[in-house]
């Protein structure tokens, strides 16, 4: 399977470009920077860590979907609206790990997923994955009685807060209870907020050094607390995930799929 990486010069995209040369069943198609990059015109896989594969970095997005089978996009919100049109336009997989995702980009996903294969996940390890459906069974089980925070910390180059992970946890708890996170959220709280409502899930970001990703799901109640938590070690569980993504999507019909799809978790 040909694999075309958006954003090659990104922390993720680099990391997706070697897992790609790593992998087996895939070859690598190429990569994009947006235009004015200085990574354009390096070796593709030279400025991944790897031995030059005579793959310049090039701006031209379109050309390299007309010649992968499957593109990963680690880039900005606007970059993937644009690549997802492209990814319907030449019937090739997408697979968006990028986050900070908002209505019109969502809305633009699954526009894209009439055409083609799109994989979206506001994070690729199978640990969240698994956790994301640990979170929904005890809110479900626990209830309003059990308060639910959810406390994430990141490097401190992210520019997005909560982290796409987070809110994703937050909507499967919200699930687990029967409502919508939106209704119930509580993503900033500072001076004098009264108290905590009941049915509230809160949200709590830290930002410091090159933090991976940690995730804790907190639900505490009266005499005792729950937490599940999940703790990312290297970056690379992300790219592997992206990477196993992209090869489940060969053959599979147009349609916008989860983490859980790829990894059976349904
Ligand atoms: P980064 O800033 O290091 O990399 C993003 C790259 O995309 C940059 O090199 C940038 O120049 C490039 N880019 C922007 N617009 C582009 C365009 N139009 N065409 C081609 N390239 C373009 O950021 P990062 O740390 O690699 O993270 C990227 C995204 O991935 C963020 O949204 C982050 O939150 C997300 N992320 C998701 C997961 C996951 O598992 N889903 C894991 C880690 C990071």
């Amino acid at each position: 399977m040909k694999i075309g990486i958006v954003g090659c010069a990104g922390r993720m995209g680099r990391m997706v470009v070697s897992e790609v040369l790593a992998g087996a069943g895939c070859t690598l198609a190429g990569g994009t920077e947006q235009p004015g990059s200085a990574a354009l015109g390096s070796d593709v896989a030279a400025l991944a860590g790897g031995e030059p594969a005579g793959l310049e970095v090039g701006d031209d997005a379109k050309a390299l979907f007309a010649r992968s089978d499957a593109v990963i996009d680690f880039t900005s919100p606007d970059a993937t609206a644009v690549h997802a049109a492209l990814a319907a336009e030449h019937g090739v997989a997408l697979v968006v790990g990028t986050t900070g995702l908002e209505a019109a980009h969502h809305d633009a996903l699954a526009q894209a997923a009439r055409q083609c294969a799109v994989v979206q996940a506001a994070n690729m390890s199978p640990g969240v994955n698994l956790l994301l459906g640990l979170t929904e069974r005890c809110a479900r089980i626990l209830g309003d009685e059990y308060d639910i925070e959810i406390v994430e910390m990141h490097h401190r180059h992210k520019v997005d807060a909560p982290s796409g992970t987070a809110l994703a946890l937050g909507a499967a708890a919200a699930a687990g209870r029967g409502v919508w996170l939106e209704s119930v959220s509580q993503r900033v709280r500072d001076g004098h907020t009264g108290p905590r409502r009941t049915g509230d899930i809160g949200f709590a970001t830290l930002r410091g050094g090159d933090v991976a990703g940690e995730h804790a799901v907190i639900f505490a109640g009266e005499g005792e607390r729950v937490e599940l938590v999940h703790k990312a070690s290297s970056r690379a569980v992300f790219a592997r995930g992206a990477v196993r993504a992209a090869l489940w999507t060969d053959g599979r019909p147009p349609g916008l799929y989860s983490m859980g799809d790829v990894l059976g978790f349904g």
